[in-house]
């Protein structure tokens, strides 16, 4: 079946008790038992499992054409539950641009558990010269936040295959709807949930997909049921509604996108865009080749500096000044601020999440502080 179809029947299961059509919100924090001592619904307990997060792991299994996927109560519970699996001593290869909440959390909780090495990935032999004896995992994420610089992941691959390295991809600026590492060599895809899958900025929730059931994976079912970061049984039913239109928002957000792209670039308050669907994107070419569409996130530098920066955030009307992206409404965040002195992040660029409204509101919200 074609995702579309998937996104909305592969996590749906009509309710045999009643016959509602929408699958019901299971609270139970526990099931009966059979006379024999068995379970004969396949449930025992929710840390372990529960009907409507099995629902949200199958279609995002299915989404990203996967053989099973294990749901979080965050994206960085999600990223957390990857490096948990690990073994004390490993040495995991990170991109020098990755998502700071996880960066943060490598740094802060795994330093003395875990090595780790920053490097820029637009360069991949950077992640050859990283890898080492106690190397076991590659981590990426394309496009990456919040310059939308993007990495090869066949390449990649076929690294991490001759070094029999684990790679992990965090596909959450993309969207299975957009680009699907499992199908281009990646192990395991991560998303935060939180985002594009759930698309109304209204539950957190994290991922991941692994594309075989292994050793490292049971691994990581068991940090899932015995660390317990899972998600409650209201917030699974929630992204599991919300991706039921995950393909016709992102064809929303994408031409959006692409549109509020291409008039940034021809306005002469706007030095550079960053937007992969476009022709100056210096991985454009990389873009057209992974990506089936270039997502819904964009970045722009001011001509004048961090003040018209500042200036142009708080003149927007339609626009939210907020961090998080991937709800149907437009945000715009100053990336520099929320990030702090050690980024790399220019003072003068700002962030897009492009919602669904209608173009021409955006165009002109923006036309009007520029
Ligand atoms: C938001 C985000 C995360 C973390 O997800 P939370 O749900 O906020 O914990 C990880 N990676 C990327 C790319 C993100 O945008």
């Amino acid at each position: 079946m074609k995702i579309e179809t998937l996104a909305i029947h592969s996590g749906n299961q009509i309710d045999a008790n009643t016959g509602a059509a929408i699958q019901p919100i299971t609270l139970s924090t526990t099931f009966e038992r059979g006379k024999d001592g068995d379970y004969p619904g396949g449930y025992i307990y929710s840390r372990a499992t529960n009907p409507n997060r099995k629902a949200l792991e199958n279609v995002i299994a299915a989404l990203e054409n996967g053989a099973e996927a294990c749901a979080f109560s965050t994206g960085n519970s999600a990223g957390m539950s990857v490096f948990q699996a690990l073994e004390p001593g490993s040495h995991i290869i990170c991109p020098d641009d990755m998502y700071h909440g996880l960066r943060n959390q490598l740094k802060l909780l795994f330093a003395g558990i875990l090595t780790f090495d920053f490097v820029d990935y637009t360069q991949p032999e950077q992640i050859f010269d990283a890898i080492k004896r106690e190397t076991k995992l590659i981590w990426a994420e394309t496009p990456s936040n919040p310059l939308l610089k993007l990495c090869d992941i066949e390449l990649i691959a076929h690294i991490a295959k001759e070094h029999q390295l684990i790679f992990v991809v965090d596909n959450t600026f993309a969207s299975p709807i957009c680009q699907q590492p499992l199908s281009l060599g990646a192990d395991i895809v991560m998303h935060s949930t939180t985002k594009y899958m759930n698309g109304h900025s209204d539950v957190t929730g994290g991922v991941l997909v692994t594309k075989e059931v292994n050793e490292f994976w049971d691994k990581i079912k068991i940090v899932q049921s015995y660390g317990g970061a899972v998600p409650a049984p209201f917030d699974c039913y929630l992204v599991t509604r919300g991706i039921k239109t995950l393909p016709y928002r992102m064809r929303g957000h994408v031409a959006n996108a692409q549109a509020l792209a291409e008039f940034l670039e021809a306005h002469p308050a706007v030095e550079l865009v960053y937007y992969p669907g476009l022709k100056s994107h210096p991985q454009h070419e990389l873009a057209k080749k992974q990506m089936l569409a270039f997502g819904g996130m964009l970045s722009f530098l001011l001509k004048d500096g961090e003040e018209k920066a500042k200036q142009v955030i708080n003149g927007l009307k339609i626009f939210t000044q907020a961090t998080s992206l991937g709800g149907v409404e437009s945000l715009i965040e100053h990336r520099y601020a929320v990030e702090g002195p050690d980024t790399k992040t220019p003072k003068n660029l700002l962030r897009v999440s492009v919602g669904l409204e209608h173009i021409d509101d955006l165009i002109a919200d923006l036309e009007a502080v520029l």
